[in-house]
Protein backbone atom coordinates (compact mmCIF):
# COMPACT_ATOMS: atom_id res chain seq x y z
CA UNK A 1 0.00 0.00 0.00
CA UNK A 2 1.46 3.74 -0.86
CA UNK A 3 0.97 5.87 2.05
CA UNK A 4 1.70 9.56 1.88
CA UNK A 5 2.07 12.02 5.00
CA UNK A 6 0.20 15.38 5.37
CA UNK A 7 0.38 18.10 7.63
CA UNK A 8 -2.81 18.43 9.89
CA UNK A 9 -5.01 20.44 12.49
CA UNK A 10 -6.43 17.89 15.41
CA UNK A 11 -8.09 18.70 18.63
CA UNK A 12 -7.24 15.81 21.37
CA UNK A 13 -9.69 18.25 23.93
CA UNK A 14 -12.64 20.07 23.19
CA UNK A 15 -11.98 23.84 23.84
CA UNK A 16 -10.87 27.10 23.14
CA UNK A 17 -8.78 28.21 19.69
CA UNK A 18 -5.17 26.76 21.70
CA UNK A 19 -6.54 23.18 21.02
CA UNK A 20 -5.88 22.99 17.38
CA UNK A 21 -2.63 21.81 17.12
CA UNK A 22 -0.84 21.07 14.10
CA UNK A 23 0.59 17.18 13.54
CA UNK A 24 2.05 15.14 11.29
CA UNK A 25 -0.39 12.11 9.58
CA UNK A 26 0.15 9.17 7.45
CA UNK A 27 -2.38 8.99 4.87
CA UNK A 28 -3.41 5.65 3.33
CA UNK A 29 -4.54 4.46 -0.29
CA UNK A 30 -8.83 4.63 -0.25
CA UNK A 31 -10.78 1.61 0.34
CA UNK A 32 -14.13 0.77 -1.17
CA UNK A 33 -15.96 3.87 -1.93
CA UNK A 34 -13.43 6.52 -1.06
CA UNK A 35 -11.10 8.73 -2.41
CA UNK A 36 -7.56 10.35 -1.93
CA UNK A 37 -7.65 14.16 -2.64
CA UNK A 38 -5.07 16.73 -2.24
CA UNK A 39 -6.23 19.79 -1.01
CA UNK A 40 -4.98 23.34 -2.54
CA UNK A 41 -7.42 25.11 -0.17
CA UNK A 42 -9.59 24.36 2.60
CA UNK A 43 -12.66 26.20 3.85
CA UNK A 44 -13.32 27.56 7.60
CA UNK A 45 -17.04 27.23 8.93
CA UNK A 46 -18.51 28.10 11.61
CA UNK A 47 -19.81 24.40 12.36
CA UNK A 48 -15.94 23.78 13.20
CA UNK A 49 -16.09 26.44 15.88
CA UNK A 50 -18.49 24.60 17.17
CA UNK A 51 -17.35 20.93 17.06
CA UNK A 52 -13.83 22.45 18.82
CA UNK A 53 -15.71 23.95 21.65
CA UNK A 54 -17.55 20.87 22.45
CA UNK A 55 -20.65 22.50 21.38
CA UNK A 56 -21.55 19.64 19.59
CA UNK A 57 -19.32 16.95 21.33
CA UNK A 58 -17.08 14.97 18.94
CA UNK A 59 -15.00 11.33 19.67
CA UNK A 60 -11.54 12.84 20.38
CA UNK A 61 -8.80 12.84 18.89
CA UNK A 62 -10.14 14.39 15.91
CA UNK A 63 -9.17 16.51 12.82
CA UNK A 64 -11.25 19.19 12.46
CA UNK A 65 -12.70 21.21 9.05
CA UNK A 66 -15.85 20.10 6.94
CA UNK A 67 -14.78 21.79 3.57
CA UNK A 68 -11.96 22.09 0.87
CA UNK A 69 -11.55 21.91 -2.74
CA UNK A 70 -7.99 19.99 -5.05
CA UNK A 71 -7.15 17.55 -6.94
CA UNK A 72 -7.98 13.17 -6.95
CA UNK A 73 -5.09 11.48 -6.15
CA UNK A 74 -6.54 7.96 -5.89
CA UNK A 75 -10.09 6.04 -6.49
CA UNK A 76 -10.97 3.49 -4.44
CA UNK A 77 -13.35 0.60 -5.68
CA UNK A 78 -16.69 0.92 -6.60
CA UNK A 79 -16.46 4.69 -7.31
CA UNK A 80 -17.38 5.99 -10.96
CA UNK A 81 -18.12 9.81 -10.81
CA UNK A 82 -14.35 10.59 -10.06
CA UNK A 83 -11.09 10.04 -11.80
CA UNK A 84 -7.35 10.43 -11.04
CA UNK A 85 -6.37 14.07 -11.86
CA UNK A 86 -10.59 15.19 -11.39
CA UNK A 87 -10.50 18.84 -10.20
CA UNK A 88 -13.10 18.42 -7.11
CA UNK A 89 -14.74 20.14 -3.98
CA UNK A 90 -16.75 19.07 -1.02
CA UNK A 91 -18.45 19.44 2.15
CA UNK A 92 -18.10 16.87 4.08
CA UNK A 93 -19.30 14.62 6.72
CA UNK A 94 -16.84 13.49 8.62
CA UNK A 95 -14.71 16.35 8.94
CA UNK A 96 -10.70 15.88 8.75
CA UNK A 97 -10.77 18.95 6.11
CA UNK A 98 -7.85 20.72 8.19
CA UNK A 99 -5.25 18.96 6.11
CA UNK A 100 -2.84 19.03 2.61
CA UNK A 101 -4.15 15.05 1.54
CA UNK A 102 -6.64 12.75 3.26
CA UNK A 103 -8.81 9.90 2.16
CA UNK A 104 -12.81 10.50 2.37
CA UNK A 105 -16.31 8.96 1.15
CA UNK A 106 -16.53 10.07 -2.64
CA UNK A 107 -19.97 10.54 -2.58
CA UNK A 108 -19.85 13.77 -1.29
CA UNK A 109 -17.12 15.22 -3.44
CA UNK A 110 -18.06 16.79 -6.36
CA UNK A 111 -16.03 17.45 -9.66
CA UNK A 112 -15.39 21.58 -9.30
CA UNK A 113 -16.05 22.90 -12.65
CA UNK A 114 -13.23 24.84 -14.96
CA UNK A 115 -14.55 28.19 -14.12
CA UNK A 116 -14.23 27.73 -10.66
CA UNK A 117 -11.25 28.35 -8.75
CA UNK A 118 -9.59 26.21 -5.88
CA UNK A 119 -10.02 28.94 -3.75
CA UNK A 120 -13.64 29.72 -4.71
CA UNK A 121 -14.27 25.91 -4.10
CA UNK A 122 -12.99 25.67 -1.07
CA UNK A 123 -14.63 28.61 0.19
CA UNK A 124 -18.52 27.59 -0.97
CA UNK A 125 -18.93 24.46 -0.64
CA UNK A 126 -20.41 24.03 2.90
CA UNK A 127 -21.88 27.31 2.52
CA UNK A 128 -23.03 27.31 -0.96
CA UNK A 129 -24.71 24.66 -0.60
CA UNK A 130 -26.43 25.78 2.95
CA UNK A 131 -27.93 28.52 0.94
CA UNK A 132 -29.00 27.04 -1.45
CA UNK A 133 -31.15 24.21 0.52
CA UNK A 134 -32.35 27.08 2.55
CA UNK A 135 -33.65 29.36 -0.07
CA UNK A 136 -34.79 25.85 -2.56
CA UNK A 137 -35.74 23.50 0.02
CA UNK A 138 -36.68 24.79 3.02
CA UNK A 139 -40.18 26.86 2.33
CA UNK A 140 -43.29 28.19 3.93
CA UNK A 141 -46.94 26.84 3.29
CA UNK A 142 -47.25 27.44 -0.44
CA UNK A 143 -43.93 28.27 -1.43
CA UNK A 144 -41.44 31.67 -1.98
CA UNK A 145 -42.45 33.87 -4.75
CA UNK A 146 -40.34 37.06 -6.14
CA UNK A 147 -42.07 39.50 -4.56
CA UNK A 148 -41.83 37.98 -0.75
CA UNK A 149 -39.96 39.31 2.14
CA UNK A 150 -37.49 37.07 4.07
CA UNK A 151 -35.57 37.99 7.15
CA UNK A 152 -31.81 36.63 7.30
CA UNK A 153 -29.70 36.99 10.44
CA UNK A 154 -25.75 37.48 10.26
CA UNK A 155 -26.00 38.57 6.30
CA UNK A 156 -22.55 39.87 5.76
CA UNK A 157 -21.20 36.39 6.63
CA UNK A 158 -20.21 33.39 4.70
CA UNK A 159 -23.24 31.54 4.60
CA UNK A 160 -24.96 35.31 4.90
CA UNK A 161 -23.67 36.91 1.22
CA UNK A 162 -24.52 34.18 -0.61
CA UNK A 163 -27.40 34.28 0.59
CA UNK A 164 -28.12 37.83 -0.24
CA UNK A 165 -27.25 37.13 -3.49
CA UNK A 166 -28.99 33.92 -4.44
CA UNK A 167 -32.26 35.77 -2.87
CA UNK A 168 -31.98 38.92 -5.01
CA UNK A 169 -31.52 36.58 -7.91
CA UNK A 170 -34.88 34.79 -7.05
CA UNK A 171 -36.52 38.29 -6.75
CA UNK A 172 -36.49 38.09 -3.09
CA UNK A 173 -36.91 40.81 -1.12
CA UNK A 174 -34.60 39.99 1.63
CA UNK A 175 -33.88 42.11 4.72
CA UNK A 176 -30.41 41.24 6.19
CA UNK A 177 -29.23 41.47 9.98
CA UNK A 178 -25.83 41.74 10.86
CA UNK A 179 -23.88 43.46 13.92
CA UNK A 180 -22.09 46.87 12.44
CA UNK A 181 -23.06 49.39 10.30
CA UNK A 182 -20.50 48.68 8.13
CA UNK A 183 -21.72 44.80 7.58
CA UNK A 184 -25.00 45.75 7.08
CA UNK A 185 -23.31 48.02 3.57
CA UNK A 186 -21.83 44.90 2.80
CA UNK A 187 -25.17 43.24 2.94
CA UNK A 188 -26.93 45.55 0.90
CA UNK A 189 -24.14 45.94 -1.87
CA UNK A 190 -24.54 42.34 -1.99
CA UNK A 191 -28.73 41.73 -2.67
CA UNK A 192 -30.54 42.48 0.48
CA UNK A 193 -33.05 44.88 0.28
CA UNK A 194 -32.75 46.46 3.59
CA UNK A 195 -30.47 45.84 6.63
CA UNK A 196 -30.81 46.30 10.35
CA UNK A 197 -27.34 46.51 12.81
CA UNK A 198 -29.11 44.13 15.44
CA UNK A 199 -26.64 45.25 17.65
CA UNK A 200 -27.69 49.01 17.68
CA UNK A 201 -31.19 47.80 19.40
CA UNK A 202 -34.23 45.84 18.51
CA UNK A 203 -34.75 44.51 15.09
CA UNK A 204 -38.40 43.06 15.46
CA UNK A 205 -40.48 46.43 15.13
CA UNK A 206 -38.21 47.61 12.57
CA UNK A 207 -39.24 44.47 10.51
CA UNK A 208 -42.63 45.21 11.08
CA UNK A 209 -42.34 48.27 9.77
CA UNK A 210 -40.42 47.62 6.53
CA UNK A 211 -43.16 45.25 5.90
CA UNK A 212 -46.16 47.31 5.97
CA UNK A 213 -46.84 45.33 9.45
CA UNK A 214 -47.22 41.83 8.10
CA UNK A 215 -44.38 40.05 8.86
CA UNK A 216 -41.60 38.08 7.06
CA UNK A 217 -42.69 34.59 5.13
CA UNK A 218 -39.50 33.27 6.65
CA UNK A 219 -36.79 33.86 9.25
CA UNK A 220 -33.37 32.29 8.89
CA UNK A 221 -31.79 32.33 11.84
CA UNK A 222 -28.47 31.14 12.67
CA UNK A 223 -27.46 33.28 15.16
CA UNK A 224 -29.93 31.27 18.24
CA UNK A 225 -30.01 32.16 21.91
CA UNK A 226 -29.87 36.30 21.30
CA UNK A 227 -32.33 36.64 17.95
CA UNK A 228 -34.74 33.44 18.85
CA UNK A 229 -37.43 35.42 20.54
CA UNK A 230 -37.92 38.76 18.31
CA UNK A 231 -37.63 36.02 15.34
CA UNK A 232 -40.30 34.67 16.17
CA UNK A 233 -42.17 38.50 16.20
CA UNK A 234 -41.11 38.97 13.09
CA UNK A 235 -42.92 36.11 10.90
CA UNK A 236 -46.49 36.19 9.12
CA UNK A 237 -48.91 34.15 9.71
CA UNK A 238 -48.09 30.72 8.89
CA UNK A 239 -44.53 31.42 8.07
CA UNK A 240 -41.86 29.63 9.02
CA UNK A 241 -39.01 30.04 11.34
CA UNK A 242 -36.15 28.18 10.04
CA UNK A 243 -33.55 27.55 12.50
CA UNK A 244 -30.08 26.43 11.23
CA UNK A 245 -27.18 27.40 13.35
CA UNK A 246 -26.20 29.02 17.25
CA UNK A 247 -23.58 31.19 16.91
CA UNK A 248 -24.56 33.26 19.77
CA UNK A 249 -25.70 29.85 21.75
CA UNK A 250 -28.28 26.94 21.64
CA UNK A 251 -31.80 28.38 21.87
CA UNK A 252 -33.86 27.07 24.80
CA UNK A 253 -36.20 25.03 25.49
CA UNK A 254 -39.56 26.39 24.34
CA UNK A 255 -42.92 25.33 24.51
CA UNK A 256 -45.19 25.10 21.13
CA UNK A 257 -47.96 26.45 22.89
CA UNK A 258 -45.97 29.95 22.10
CA UNK A 259 -46.44 29.64 18.29
CA UNK A 260 -50.59 29.86 17.92
CA UNK A 261 -50.86 33.05 18.88
CA UNK A 262 -47.67 34.18 17.20
CA UNK A 263 -50.28 33.23 13.86
CA UNK A 264 -50.39 29.47 13.69
CA UNK A 265 -46.28 30.07 12.54
CA UNK A 266 -44.40 27.16 11.74
CA UNK A 267 -40.42 25.84 13.27
CA UNK A 268 -37.73 23.80 11.96
CA UNK A 269 -34.26 22.65 12.60
CA UNK A 270 -32.60 22.36 9.42
CA UNK A 271 -28.59 20.89 8.75
CA UNK A 272 -27.09 20.58 5.62
CA UNK A 273 -25.78 16.86 6.49
CA UNK A 274 -29.83 15.23 5.86
CA UNK A 275 -30.02 16.93 2.32
CA UNK A 276 -26.81 15.86 0.88
CA UNK A 277 -27.08 12.81 2.78
CA UNK A 278 -27.41 10.62 -1.05
CA UNK A 279 -24.59 11.49 -3.89
CA UNK A 280 -28.03 12.04 -6.09
CA UNK A 281 -28.81 15.08 -3.93
CA UNK A 282 -25.55 16.23 -3.08
CA UNK A 283 -24.92 16.61 -7.40
CA UNK A 284 -28.22 17.97 -7.75
CA UNK A 285 -27.77 20.88 -5.06
CA UNK A 286 -24.25 20.98 -6.08
CA UNK A 287 -24.83 21.58 -9.66
CA UNK A 288 -27.47 24.58 -8.88
CA UNK A 289 -24.96 26.21 -6.94
CA UNK A 290 -22.61 25.90 -9.73
CA UNK A 291 -24.87 27.90 -12.22
CA UNK A 292 -25.39 30.34 -10.28
CA UNK A 293 -21.40 30.83 -9.43
CA UNK A 294 -20.96 30.08 -13.09
CA UNK A 295 -23.45 32.97 -14.23
CA UNK A 296 -22.43 35.68 -12.00
CA UNK A 297 -25.59 36.44 -10.27
CA UNK A 298 -23.63 34.83 -6.64
CA UNK A 299 -20.02 36.14 -6.16
CA UNK A 300 -17.80 33.88 -3.39
CA UNK A 301 -16.37 36.72 -1.58
CA UNK A 302 -13.07 35.06 0.27
CA UNK A 303 -12.68 38.26 2.77
CA UNK A 304 -9.87 36.26 5.08
CA UNK A 305 -6.79 33.85 4.18
CA UNK A 306 -4.60 32.14 7.09
CA UNK A 307 -1.91 29.77 6.29
CA UNK A 308 -3.15 25.91 7.59
CA UNK A 309 -0.61 26.43 10.81
CA UNK A 310 -2.21 30.09 11.56
CA UNK A 311 -5.62 28.21 12.30
CA UNK A 312 -5.76 29.27 15.57
CA UNK A 313 -5.91 33.23 14.92
CA UNK A 314 -8.89 31.61 11.85
CA UNK A 315 -10.52 30.45 14.45
CA UNK A 316 -10.29 33.68 16.71
CA UNK A 317 -11.07 35.94 14.15
CA UNK A 318 -14.47 34.06 13.37
CA UNK A 319 -15.48 33.80 16.85
CA UNK A 320 -14.83 37.16 17.40
CA UNK A 321 -17.40 38.86 14.44
CA UNK A 322 -14.12 40.14 13.28
CA UNK A 323 -14.57 38.34 9.82
CA UNK A 324 -17.00 39.17 6.78
CA UNK A 325 -17.78 36.79 4.23
CA UNK A 326 -15.80 33.34 3.57
CA UNK A 327 -12.47 32.40 4.92
CA UNK A 328 -9.56 30.01 3.81
CA UNK A 329 -6.63 28.48 5.21
CA UNK A 330 -3.97 27.91 2.52
CA UNK A 331 -1.41 25.25 1.78
P1 LIG B 1 -20.35 33.43 9.59
O1 LIG B 1 -19.29 33.89 8.66
O2 LIG B 1 -21.75 33.86 9.28
O3 LIG B 1 -19.96 33.82 11.06
C1 LIG B 1 -20.91 33.79 12.07
C2 LIG B 1 -21.54 35.19 12.26
O4 LIG B 1 -22.56 35.09 13.24
C3 LIG B 1 -20.58 36.24 12.81
O5 LIG B 1 -19.77 36.83 11.82
C4 LIG B 1 -21.55 37.23 13.42
O6 LIG B 1 -21.96 38.18 12.44
C5 LIG B 1 -22.77 36.35 13.78
N1 LIG B 1 -22.95 36.31 15.24
C6 LIG B 1 -24.02 36.77 15.90
N2 LIG B 1 -23.86 36.61 17.22
C7 LIG B 1 -22.64 36.07 17.41
C8 LIG B 1 -21.91 35.71 18.58
N3 LIG B 1 -22.40 35.88 19.81
N4 LIG B 1 -20.69 35.18 18.41
C9 LIG B 1 -20.18 34.99 17.17
N5 LIG B 1 -20.83 35.32 16.03
C10 LIG B 1 -22.07 35.86 16.14
O7 LIG B 1 -20.30 31.83 9.67
P2 LIG B 1 -20.73 30.72 8.59
O8 LIG B 1 -21.06 31.39 7.31
O9 LIG B 1 -19.72 29.65 8.61
O10 LIG B 1 -22.05 30.12 9.21
C11 LIG B 1 -23.16 30.96 9.48
C12 LIG B 1 -24.08 30.26 10.43
O11 LIG B 1 -24.77 29.23 9.74
C13 LIG B 1 -23.42 29.60 11.65
O12 LIG B 1 -24.24 29.74 12.78
C14 LIG B 1 -23.35 28.16 11.22
O13 LIG B 1 -23.28 27.28 12.28
C15 LIG B 1 -24.64 28.02 10.45
N6 LIG B 1 -24.62 26.93 9.48
C16 LIG B 1 -25.53 25.94 9.61
C17 LIG B 1 -25.62 24.94 8.70
C18 LIG B 1 -26.71 23.94 8.80
O14 LIG B 1 -26.93 23.19 7.85
N7 LIG B 1 -27.44 23.88 9.90
C19 LIG B 1 -24.65 24.82 7.61
C20 LIG B 1 -23.75 25.97 7.51
C21 LIG B 1 -23.73 26.96 8.44
P3 LIG B 1 -22.46 39.66 12.97
O15 LIG B 1 -21.28 40.30 13.63
O16 LIG B 1 -22.88 40.33 11.72
O17 LIG B 1 -23.57 39.40 13.91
Amino acid sequence: MRSVTSRAIHIAQHGGPEQLQLVQVTVGEPGPGEVRIRHHAVGLNYIDVYQRSGLYPMSLPVQLGMEAAGVIEAVGEGVSHLQVGDRAAYASQPPGSYCEVRVMPAKCVCKLPDGISFETGAAMMLKGLTAQYLLKRTLPQGGLQAGDFVLFHAAAGGVGLIACQWAKALGLRLIGTAGSDEKCALALANGAEFAINYRAGDFAAKVKELTGGKGVKVVYDSVGKDTWDQSLDCIAPFGLMASFGNASGPVAPFSPGILGPKGSIYVTRQTLFTHIATRESTQAMADDLFDIVLSGKVQIHIAQRYRLEDVQQAHLDLESRRTTGCTVLTL
